[in-house]
């Protein structure tokens, strides 16, 4: 069976109830919440999450808690030039863990960094530092930090795996650090994901170790392999193409890893309202069948009329 889903809200008065509700209306059994608006800080109080009552429905469900996927907020950049945003970032990374923990989760993924004109080796620098923090704010937590592959738009740092395995090898407790794999940002990096998802993972596996991989994110890209845009795009209609992304999803060395759908939401335009639907259970059903619909977009579009 292949574990996939997709990121999903954890807003409305359900919180991680609705997360997990939703998750199971497009056939998942994996995925993907911010614990908040992934743009800025502010955080509800754990108590009115509906954290029992979200595992309860795991449970009866059958989505296992470990295969809950957290993403720390963009805003976080643990490489800024300013030593106090810096260390803002490192307490907020902080608390960000203590509630995937809380949540039940054992993994949030992060966006490594921007150096902003630093250079990689000053951002590297700071991304170690403020992990070192945040890791050893939360040293009773089996928590894990999954660096994730970027696009390498702008000066984002984690644009190459060697980029990845400096910060790894630089902490001190390594073991709390994982990677997420996303099949854009990897593509848009320039890496064979789509012409040769083997090779790329050899890659990987002589220069970190594939078994540091802990979630992939699965999108299309808008762009060219080492177009360094960061542009998702839905199944088969971006330059990677769905053979190429299905490839990756049913993959045997990774069977056990969550496989999490970042895909645009479809928009439609009616009159003078734009309005945009998930296309998570149509992308996520043509994943377990096999078999690609070309006009899944449209079906969407014609289903909301
Ligand atoms: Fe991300
Ligand atoms: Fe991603
Ligand atoms: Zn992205």
């Amino acid at each position: 069976m292949i574990k996939i889903g997709s990121h999903v809200s954890m807003n409305g008065s359900d919180y991680l109830l609705g997360s997990v509700k939703e998750a199971l209306s497009y056939n998942s059994n994996t995925f993907m919440i911010y614990t908040g608006a992934p743009q800025n800080t502010r955080r509800q109080s754990l108590d009115k999450l509906k954290i029992k009552e979200a595992h309860e429905l795991m449970k009866q469900r059958n989505i296992n808690p470990d295969d809950i996927v957290v993403h720390a907020p963009y805003i976080i950049n643990l490489a800024n030039k300013n030593p106090e945003k810096r260390q803002f970032a490192a307490d907020f990374l902080t608390e960000e863990v203590k509630r995937t923990d809380a949540i039940g989760a054992k993994q949030i993924v992060l966006h490594p960094g921007a150096h902003v004109r630093q250079g990689v080796e000053l951002g590297i620098k700071h991304i170690v530092e403020g992990l070192n923090k945040v890791i050893e704010n939360t040293k009773d937590s089996d928590v894990s930090i999954a660096l994730e592959t970027m696009a390498g738009k702008g000066t984002e740092v984690g644009r190459t795996f060697e980029e990845l395995k400096r910060i790894i090898d630089g902490v001190v407790h390594p073991e709390r650090l994982t990677v997420c794999f996303d099949t854009c940002h990897t593509h848009d990096a320039g890496y064979k994901t789509k012409e040769d998802f083997d090779g790329v993972i050899e890659e990987f596996d002589r220069i970190i170790g594939k078994d540091r991989i802990s979630v992939f994110h699965i999108n299309d890209s808008k762009n060219i392999i080492g177009a360094s845009k960061d542009r998702h795009e839905n199944l088969g209609y971006g330059q990677i193409g769905f053979d190429a992304l299905r490839y990756v999803v049913i993959h045997e060395d990774f069977t056990h890893i969550p496989k999490i759908l970042e895909t645009p939401h479809i928009t439609k335009t009616d009159e003078t309202k734009k309005r945009l639907y998930p296309p998570y259970k149509e992308e996520i059903e043509m994943f377990r069948s096999g078999i690609y619909n070309p006009k899944f977009r449209d079906n969407i579009r014609k289903q909301q009329q």
